[in-house]
């Protein structure tokens, strides 16, 4: 089944200048991205984000480190590929969860680490499962930012200030 993922390349990534070499490993899957932005991550996209982990011991230091407060870089690259099996595909490029227990030549197994708190700093994230997906695509991403027609979207009117160039 084609289907769509999310991939954040996290602030260790960014920091350590692995940008090149990730998106060369993903390459490989034969998938398509269809978008891509650099995110400068706020305490309420991080907590949306990793809701679901809230009551785990790790959740403070996670928000931490995606929102940057661990590497003095508060950028991540946010991608979505689309494509056969695109979830699997990449999760089986990026590596399991904790990076030393990770496939050596998997991107977590090359680059990932375990801090002396115990979160794993492990360079990407990658969807898990369908619903996954879409949750976090659609909370990352505006409709207009995919360049295909992904999910369902309406037409609004908005009247809030927008920036322009000069
Ligand atoms: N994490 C951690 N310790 C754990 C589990 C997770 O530090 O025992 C961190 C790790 O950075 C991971 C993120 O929390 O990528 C999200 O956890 P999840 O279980 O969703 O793993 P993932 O889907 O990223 O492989
Ligand atoms: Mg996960």
């Amino acid at each position: 089944m084609e289907e769509a993922t999310l991939v954040i390349v996290k602030p260790d990534g960014l920091k350590k200048s692995l940008t090149g070499d990730i998106l060369s490993r993903l390459s490989k899957a034969g998938l398509r991205i269809i978008g891509a932005k650099v995110v400068k991550v706020s305490l309420e996209l991080a907590e949306q984000h990793y809701h679901h982990l809230k009551d785990k011991l790790f959740y403070k230091e996670l928000i931490k480190y995606i929102t940057g407060q661990l590497h003095g870089e508060n950028r991540v690259l946010a991608l979505v590929y689309y494509g056969e099996s695109a979830i699997k595909k990449v999760r089986e490029i990026a590596g399991t969860t904790n990076p030393e227990e990770a496939e050596p030549t998997s991107i977590r197994g090359a680059y990932g680490r375990i801090l002396t708190s115990g979160l794993y700093e492990n360079v990407i994230h990658a969807s898990s499962n369908l619903q996954e997906a879409e949750r976090e695509i659609k909370l990352w991403f505006e409709p207009e930012e995919i360049v295909y027609p992904l999910y369902p979207a309406r037409i609004t009117e908005v009247s809030s200030k927008k920036k322009v160039w000069l």
